[in-house]
């Protein structure tokens, strides 16, 4: 039976993985790290490894060839290695967003940032999924992207990834909540982490900081990714859906009601997610600017199951009416 180049990929990766993991003692996916800088590279970079090791490597490699392979495929293969290392690894706080939501993304990135030539940032960039997957949709637009992220092995499969698609991709190790020396950009795209913000100190700097005790880190996170973003740019933000039903949300609600234009809410099929209560939308906001007019309606949508192909297909008619009327 044929396989496909992604299997094809996806096997070297896991196969190699688990040679340097055998030997090096370390996770999947510290080992996956460590297999994707050689195959960049070219060259095993890992001294410790034994004879035998660098040998079966050598040859695994070399069967490889990396350029045949367009990004997509990469990214797919790179995934489902990261998949299979975090099932080993259970990291609540740090889940790859999964294809369906990062190709949504991509399509409402394309049709909101009508340019030749976009600025993107990702302020929790994980594995660089969501971010990539987003990059290889905007067809011919030249993208120029920044990545943040706090976790330094989730930053290095980032960058790994986005070495091996040739995305020239700025990465900062670093606590996004922190100032963030960089340009503005054109759109900000992100799943953000949810929970309590450690740092109150930090937090204190912010409007949207809890009155009492710790602050809701996606709240501070908004605020942060709006001050990046240039006038009337773009967020496409996942957010849980009970983002505004806690006890801090009517702050965020006054907050977002000065700063910003409300452009659309998709709520995701509630299937992608564990329970109801972890399903996410996509909010899509747009900082305000003397040019920029509210739409007539925002884009409000209740996404279908992405498996129902009919139905999708009925959304996705809705959505293009939706631009028509108030984009064209
Ligand atoms: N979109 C990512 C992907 O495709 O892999 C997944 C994003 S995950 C839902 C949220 C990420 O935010 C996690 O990787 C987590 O480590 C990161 N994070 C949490 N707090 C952070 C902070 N203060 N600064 C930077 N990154 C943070």
């Amino acid at each position: 039976m044929k396989i496909t180049p992604v299997e094809e990929l996806f096997t070297a990766l896991n196969e190699t993985s688990d040679m340097i993991k055998e030997e090096l003692d370390c996770t999947y996916l510290e080992a996956l790290a460590e297999t994707g800088e050689n195959l960049f590279h070219e060259s095993i970079l890992q001294e410790e490894l034994s004879e035998l090791t660098l040998k079966r490597l050598k040859k695994s490699y070399e069967s490889l060839h990396l350029d045949k392979f367009s990004s997509e495929e990469l990214r797919k293969s790179f995934q489902l290695a990261i998949l299979k290392g975090m099932k080993e690894n259970v990291q609540p706080n740090h889940q790859m967003t999964p294809d369906s939501i990062g190709m949504l993304v991509g399509y409402l990135v394309n049709k909101f940032v009508q340019r030749d030539s976009i600025k993107l940032l990702d302020p929790a960039v994980g594995t660089g999924n969501l971010l990539t997957t987003v990059i290889n949709q905007q067809n011919g637009k030249s993208v120029e992207a920044t990545g943040i992220e706090i976790d330094d092995l989730l930053i290095k499969l980032a960058y790994i990834n986005a070495n091996l698609q040739k995305h020239p991709i700025q990465f900062f190790n670093q606590d996004s909540l922190e100032p963030l020396f960089m340009e503005e950009v054109d759109a900000v795209i992100s799943d953000l982490p949810v929970g309590f913000y450690p740092n109150d100190l930090r937090a204190a700097d912010y409007e949207l900081k809890a009155d009492e005790g710790h602050s809701y880190a996606h709240h501070l996170f908004i605020e942060q990714s709006l001050k990046h973003v240039k006038p009337g740019g773009y967020l496409f933000l996942i957010i849980p859906n009970g983002l505004f039903e806690s006890e801090q949300s009517p702050k965020l609600h006054e907050f977002l009601k000065e700063q910003v234009i409300i452009q659309g809410l998709l709520h995701l099929p509630i299937s992608l997610f564990k329970n109801e209560k972890s399903a996410k939308s996509i909010f899509i906001i747009q900082k305000k600017a003397e040019d920029v007019k509210p739409p007539k309606q925002a884009l409000l949508v209740n996404l279908p199951s992405l498996s129902k192909t009919a139905e999708v297909d009925k959304i996705l008619k809705q959505i293009n009416g939706w631009f028509k009327e108030n984009k064209e």
